[in-house]
């Protein structure tokens, strides 16, 4: 057992193993799988292949600054979603249209107008 043990930890040094990107990538293929055996659809089950081969290789990558730059990448996704969705009430979201950033503005203030801080450009909008 001990054997055993220390020879997966030889096997797993210098790789990725399993972060928050490898952990949503294999709930969201569970998922799939549900799904392709709900709907009895191929498609469906040969994302599922797919998916599971993503979180495998990346669970199994060696190149682990690459692995970890697209995991933070996901963690920032999902705190901005997150965010976005916890405040929903207080503020109102919107794009820039010039520079595309993500600008938020309280609710309840009625028609104002909004100069992006990124690049200057003003907007009316309803809040
Ligand atoms: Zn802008």
């Amino acid at each position: 057992m001990n054997k055993l043990t220390y020879k997966l930890q030889q096997f797993m040094m210098g790789r990725n193993g399993t972060d928050a990107l490898s952990k949503a990538s294999m709930a969201l293929a569970m998922v799939f799988y549900v799904l392709s055996i709900l709907t009895r659809s191929n498609l469906l089950y040969l994302i599922t292949i797919f998916g599971m081969g993503y979180v495998f290789f990346r669970i199994f990558s060696k190149n682990i600054s690459k692995r970890y730059t697209e995991n933070q990448g996901y963690l920032r996704m999902v705190s901005g979603v997150r965010n976005r969705w916890i405040q929903r009430k207080q503020y109102k979201f919107f794009r820039c249209r010039q520079c595309h950033k993500t600008i938020r503005v309280p609710r309840k203030k009625g028609k104002i107008e909004v100069t992006c801080p990124i690049c200057g450009k003003k907007k009316i909008t309803r809040t």
